[in-house]
């Protein structure tokens, strides 16, 4: 880490149990990847060397709820899987954590159908909207560090009662051209 370079050898720091805690903790997310379509993609995209979600410390995915703490939801979810995911999140370690992953996550998307529901976060709480349709890996990237730079900031959510969720958004980075934009004809 470095910080063995930065120390004499026989020398200590002191500092605050609670700021060792919260390090830790946000160094430390496990995902639990609930995909169901094509924004899935992008979420084993973030994974992947050229991303390489592991630099900051959440890339260790976990299939089993009980092991994860950052729930990330990619895709559209069925009115039928709904409640697969509400067992999920309930059997999910405390403190943790909700990313709504895309445009079908959170709104439905281009899903306006009886079928879909129209944004998790009418029946889940949601810390992350990461927007996009689908959104690029650095925007889930941000997504998880928002979430880290909060345990950093605020702590452990409070305990007892209901969840209040972060309600956090990531912000798009570009501006979109004019449209549409200029077609040429070659001859
Ligand atoms: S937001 Fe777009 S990319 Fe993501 S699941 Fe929906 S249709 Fe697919």
């Amino acid at each position: 880490m470095g910080i063995e370079a930065a120390l004499p050898v026989d020398g200590f720091l002191t500092t605050q149990l609670r700021h060792v805690i919260n390090w830790s903790r946000r160094s430390s997310l496990w995902p639990m990847p609930f995909a169901t379509a094509c924004c899935g993609i992008e979420l084993m995209a973030t994974a992947c060397s050229r991303f390489d979600l592991a630099r900051f410390g959440a890339e260790v995915m976990r299939f089993s709820p009980r092991q994860a703490d950052l729930l990330i939801v990619a895709g559209r979810v069925a009115i039928k899987t709904l409640p697969v995911l509400q067992r999920i999140y309930e059997q999910m370690c405390e403190p943790k954590w909700v990313i709504s992953m895309g445009a079908c996550a959170s709104t439905g998307g281009v899903f306006d159908t009886y079928a879909v529901v129209q944004g998790c976060d009418q029946f889940i709480p949601v810390d992350v909207y990461v927007p996009g349709c689908p959104p690029r890996p650095e925007q889930l990237i941000e997504g998880v560090m928002m979430i880290q730079r909060h345990i950093d900031q605020e702590g452990l959510p409070p305990s007892g009662g209901k969840r209040v969720p972060l309600g956090l958004a990531v912000q798009p980075t570009h501006s979109v051209r004019p449209q549409p934009a200029g077609l040429t004809v070659g001859i």
